[in-house]
């Protein structure tokens, strides 16, 4: 039976739903789901439910205790709500689903719940939604780092490259944080499919690689080792700047942002400013075009082209004068292997990029979250994105809480 109340002026009433079962004798145990008819106490209950009209609605009902013949004394299951919930299945889905993209407090109010309410119901949501998730075994993993916090703490991030997914996330960038993901978020079936790992080229990484997954291989990000190139271009501009300080001082100051970008990239004025400091730092002009020829290394399809182009470069490199570019082609020439490594295994590098970009954004909405497994929960539901469609969305709003397998 249904019974409405409300109170309060018109337009803002909360309304109250109370509800009472008739003719039901015998009660689902919350602990196995059994039905028993032992009774031994009822207290009413609340659970915030979704709105009626404009009005927020709020049932009310009786809850059983029973005494059930193989748990012992427990609460009654209630068939629209988690056990120790306040809010209805189907109120936790539009919250967890609104906190995805608007602030918490944002969604709160919105939903007419308590932050601390909202805040749970969202907790619940991703749960629920990652543990109805089918486990995929990934090709090709990315090992990064990624800095939090105050302090510019390290972290280390697992993802699935093929999928663009965040698998993990720890603590620290040493060689236990990688070994605790890769041995923790990954059962044995998910770790003998991957055949590749793409990381910088960073020590600890490389050893725990080689001893969890002896079967892969490393294939050095893109991305980072142009980082390299990048500061050692960075290191001649600031050597020129100490040896041909008049000239420097007149065309070079203010350009370090310029100087990291690339040529494709750099248009019109900017192009020119450019120009007029090559062609007045002949030395940086040389490490500049140095640094993009570098780009080459990912256009070879084989092994041998690659260490080809690159004892190429290096020659060239030899009467530059140039010691941190020649720093830079010998760090590049003891890694070759796993800049290589590319062409067996076609890792998508745009994928680690996109998947630091998310990243970011969800760390700057989350600024202060302390909650470690609520955020990797979110950074999953980010880089995962589970609602593409309106079938998605309706599965997720179904109030049986059918999960998309995504
Ligand atoms: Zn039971």
């Amino acid at each position: 039976m249904v019974t409405a109340e409300s109170d309060g002026a018109m337009g803002t009433s909360r309304l109250t739903i109370r509800i009472e079962r008739r003719g039901l004798r015998r009660y689902p145990c919350s602990g196995c789901g059994g039905r028993t008819g032992r009774v031994r106490s009822a207290r009413d209950r609340t659970w915030d439910d979704l709105p009626w009209a404009a009005h927020p609605v709020t049932l009310v009902y009786a809850q059983r205790r029973v005494r059930c013949r193989r748990c012992g004394i427990r609460t009654e299951r209630i068939a629209f709500a988690d056990p120790k919930a306040r809010v209805t299945r189907r109120l936790r889905q539009h919250i967890g689903l609104d906190c995805q993209s608007m602030p918490t407090s944002h969604a709160a109010v919105r939903h007419g719940v308590s932050w601390s309410k909202a805040r749970r119901a969202e907790a619940a949501f991703l749960a629920a939604w990652d543990r109805s998730r089918v486990k995929h075994r990934p090709r090709h993993l990315g090992a990064d780092e990624i800095h939090r916090g105050k302090g510019q703490q390290f972290w280390t991030v697992l993802s699935d490259l093929v999928r663009g997914e965040v698998i993990g996330l720890e603590k620290d960038r040493s060689e236990a944080s990688l070994r605790t993901l890769l041995t923790t978020r990954l059962d044995a079936r998910q770790r003998a499919a991957v055949e590749a790992v793409c990381a910088d080229m960073h020590r600890p990484y490389l050893n725990v690689v080689a001893e969890v997954l002896p079967r892969a291989e490393t294939v050095f990000d893109k991305f980072h080792v142009l980082q390299h190139a990048s500061a050692a271009l960075d290191d001649v501009r600031r050597q020129e700047f100490f040896r041909a300080g008049a000239v420097m001082r007149a065309h070079g100051r203010g350009k370090r942002w310029l100087l990291l970008r690339r040529w494709a990239t750099v248009r019109g004025s900017k192009r020119r400013e450019l120009e007029t400091l090559f062609a007045a730092n002949r030395r940086l002009f040389k490490a500049y075009v140095l640094r993009e020829q570098l780009d080459r290394l990912w256009m070879y399809k084989t092994r041998g082209g690659v260490l080809d182009f690159l004892l190429g470069w290096l020659k060239a490199l030899r009467w530059q004068r140039l010691p941190e570019m020649e720093r830079l082609g010998e760090f590049l020439f003891r890694h070759v292997e796993g800049i290589a490594a590319h062409c067996d295994h076609p890792v998508r590098f745009g994928v680690v990029e996109s998947i630091n970009t998310t990243i970011k954004a969800v760390l700057r909405r989350a600024r202060g979250m302390r909650d470690d497994q609520m955020l990797l929960l979110k950074l999953k539901w980010a880089t995962a994105h589970p609602i593409r469609s309106a079938r998605d969305l309706a599965r997720f709003l179904d109030p049986e809480g059918l999960y998309s397998n995504r």
